[in-house]
């Protein structure tokens, strides 16, 4: 699940259009750019299963970054930021709409993660609907959440120039197709640093990108 991530940030520009899309991505994303990064300092662990090829998904162990308590702190410590910040509308509305953009990123992980995801810590219960295990619709259901959105963000704001137009559009749709297929076609034996080292740099190389194409789009205020 990534795209679908991208598009609920995408489709609250519609709740927050003078919220940059940057840091609607960054709320949305939070727990995975989290992840890497405690992946990556060794405190959380990928484990890439044997049969990778078959699965199609890792297995992980990630409690601070993605238990259910954890991702209900970092939810209200960005509505707190929210409202801190809001200085264009609702103060409430800025921190319901920043804390529900990382909650939802649980809510998708539970869709499709199997049995992964810890309620409290590493040895709590752990919970996931496992929908991965039936690919194309995990993908089917990703991919209608990621178009709504995309639709949602282009008719709720015009462009400014041909970058604001296209660049958005062209970013999303290659995502969605690299990671899509990426997931489609794994096979092992892949290096867990290096799939959280990649995947690190290129949430971050799409946030930036995002970010920047959506200062040249005019959104519509509702
Ligand atoms: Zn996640």
């Amino acid at each position: 699940m990534l795209i679908g991530h991208f598009g609920v940030a995408l489709g609250l520009k519609r709740l927050a259009p003078r919220t940059n899309l940057a840091w609607l991505a960054i709320a949305s994303l939070f727990i995975d750019l989290l992840l890497w990064v405690l992946i990556l300092g060794g405190v959380e662990k990928l484990i890439v299963p044997a049969d990778l090829a078959h699965q199609h998904y890792f297995g992980f162990e990630f409690p601070y970054s993605h238990s259910l308590l954890s991702t209900l702190i970092y939810a209200v410590c960005f509505g707190i930021l929210g409202a801190l910040f809001a200085h264009h509308f609702s103060r409430i509305a800025a921190a319901l709409i920043l804390a529900f953009a990382v909650l939802s990123h649980w809510l998708l992980d539970f869709l499709v993660h199997p049995p992964q995801l810890p309620v409290a810590g590493e040895s709590s219960t752990k919970v996931g609907l496992g929908l991965w295990n039936t690919l194309p619709i995990a993908h089917g259901v990703e991919l209608a959440i990621f178009v709504i959105g995309l639709l949602v963000y282009y008719r709720s704001s015009r462009s400014r120039s041909k970058t604001g137009k296209y660049g958005p559009f062209i970013l999303f749709t290659l995502i969605a197709a690299t990671s899509l297929i990426g997931q489609a076609v794994s096979s092992g034996p892949i290096d867990a640093t290096i799939v959280a080292a990649s995947s690190l740099a290129m949430l971050v190389i799409v946030i930036i990108l995002a970010g920047w194409f959506d200062t040249m789009r005019v959104h519509l205020s509702n």
